[in-house]
Parts: C-alpha cells; sequence; structure tokens
C-alpha cells in the first residue's frame, strides 16, 4: 500500500495496482473528477483525470466500468474513445446499470452531443460496446474478479469491488457517489476487502447538501463506519470531496477517531486520496 512509479502490473508480488488519476468533486488546477485506473486495463469511471493518460496508457483500457451516469464521472469518456480509437484494434467495452447506458445513449452518445460510437467506424467493428450489469452481479473481466455493489444515490448508481481471480483474494472496494445506505455494509462486511475507497462529497457545514444529494458528508460517513465489521482493518481513503472543502473535510473526519476512541472503537487508518497517488495490495 505504497505510492509508487513502477509498471501498471510489473511483477512485483502486487496483485491490484490502483492508480488515482481523479478524485477530486469538482476541478480546478490540480484537482480532477472521479477516475481510477486498475492494472492497467481496468478504469474505474471517466472523469476528468482520465485527461492525464498518455494515448498509449488509453488505448490499454479493454474495460470501463462506470458507477452512475453523473458528468464527473463521465466527462472524459467520449473523448477518451475518440483519442485512442486510432491505437486500439477491438472496442472498448463499458460496463454500467441499464439506466446508465440509457443515458449515455440518449444524452452523450446521440450523434448531437457526441457520435454514436456503437456503431462507429462500423456496426461490425465499433469504437464502444456496451454491457449491462445489476447490482450483485459477479463477473470476470481483465483477470480480476469484478461485483458490482449496491449504493444509494440521485441516479441509478453502483459501487464495485475489485479482486485478483482466486478464492480468498483481498477486495479493493469503492463506494462510488452514495449516502448512507446500510445495503453497502452488509454485502462488503462478507468479503475480504485488502482497502476500501469512499466518498465524502461535503463537509459537515454543508450536511443538508449532502442529504439532498445522496453524498456523505463526514457525520453521515461515521454512520455508514459504525456499520463496519468490528474486526475489519483495511484502510479507508476518502474521495469526492469539492477541492475547496478537501481540507476541511479531512479534518472533520479525523476526528472521528477521536469520537471512535471515546466510544471503545478502535482507530481507523484513514487519509485522503490525491490524484497521482498509486495504491497496490
Ligand atoms: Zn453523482
Ligand atoms: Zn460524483
Amino acid at each position: 500500500m505504497t505510492p509508487d512509479c513502477t509498471s501498471e502490473s510489473g511483477p512485483d508480488g502486487a496483485s491490484l495496482r490502483i492508480r488515482v488519476l481523479g478524485c477530486a468533486g469538482a476541478i480546478a488546477k490540480g484537482h480532477r473528477t472521479t477516475s481510477f485506473l486498475v492494472n492497467g486495463a481496468v478504469l474505474v469511471d471517466a472523469g476528468t483525470g482520465v485527461g492525464d493518460l498518455t494515448l498509449d496508457e488509453m488505448a490499454r483500457i479493454d474495460h470501463v466500468l462506470l458507477t452512475h451516469a453523473h458528468l464527473d464521472h463521465i466527462a472524459a469518456l467520449p473523448l477518451m474513445l475518440d483519442a485512442a480509437a486510432a491505437r486500439r484494434q477491438g472496442p472498448v467495452t463499458v460496463h454500467a446499470l441499464p439506466a446508465t447506458i440509457a443515458a449515455l445513449q440518449q444524452h452523450i452518445f446521440n450523434g448531437l452531443i457526441w457520435p454514436d460510437f456503437t456503431v462507429l467506424p462500423s456496426t461490425e467493428q465499433p469504437f464502444m460496446v456496451f454491457k449491462p450489469f445489476e447490482v450483485g452481479q459477479q463477473f470476470p473481466l481483465a483477470g480480476l474478479h469484478a461485483e458490482v455493489l449496491p449504493a444509494a444515490h440521485t441516479v441509478p448508481a453502483v459501487g464495485f469491488a475489485l479482486a485478483p481471480q482466486g478464492s480468498g483474494a483481498l477486495h479493493w472496494v469503492f463506494s462510488g457517489d452514495t449516502g448512507y445506505h446500510p445495503a453497502f455494509w452488509h454485502r462488503i462486511n462478507q468479503l475480504p476487502v485488502g482497502m476500501l475507497f469512499i466518498e465524502t462529497a461535503f463537509s459537515d457545514r454543508e450536511a443538508s447538501l449532502a442529504a439532498a444529494s445522496q453524498h456523505l458528508c463526514p457525520q453521515s460517513l461515521a454512520r455508514c463506519l459504525a456499520l463496519m465489521a468490528p474486526h475489519a482493518a483495511y484502510p479507508v481513503y476518502i474521495t469526492h470531496a469539492k477541492p475547496a472543502e478537501a481540507t476541511h473535510v479531512m479534518t472533520e473526519i479525523r476526528q472521528l477517531n477521536v469520537f471512535r476512541h471515546a466510544s471503545g472503537l478502535a482507530p481507523l487508518a484513514i487519509d485522503g486520496l490525491f490524484a497521482g497517488q498509486v495504491l497496490k495490495f
């Protein structure tokens, strides 16, 4: 779980290598929206962080997993497909909920905002194919095992658990955008978790806005973390804070361990993510 700059999936014993391309709730210099590159071949969400990839790195992405259709999670998808197309042989497979796919087809790849890459350059050999999934579905993906996790957001949304194939492997879990949602915790408490990325989009002074937009703030994050299995000891990384709020959000979150200590609970290893970070386990 140490930052490094070695190859995307080098022979260094690490099974999962997660490169943080974007982990902010909005853009500004040095801040990019949600996108994580897993083992160089699987992109989880396609926010503006994708713009930091080289053309060759983009061309190696065979699969994109989308948590939901909000712009901060899909903004770079149309542009990435266009940029990488000339260097690729086959289509990129975009995995998402049926409702997310329908939104992309209707509002983005509609021939007005952007071309329909599911029929270009030809229906036989398109740049992109959509593959729908459902909450709870498990499937193999580029040498990994993927599971679609429940989330509660203002539009249909999911989280993901990814692990190397094989029983007992530790999972990287990503909440996606979500409010308080016990079903998510019920499921991940059954998994061997190696690392959790969870959103906290707002600070507590915007708690009402967080609730209305079905995001988390530190106080609702605390309610979530109270659902974590008592024996769990995996590190927790915070994502999706707005650039202007990120420092404040992390200050409030660090206070959670003070309250946990007062309640007799073990402190959590909890930290913020930053763009460019690489985590392995
Ligand atoms: Zn969202
Ligand atoms: Zn978002």
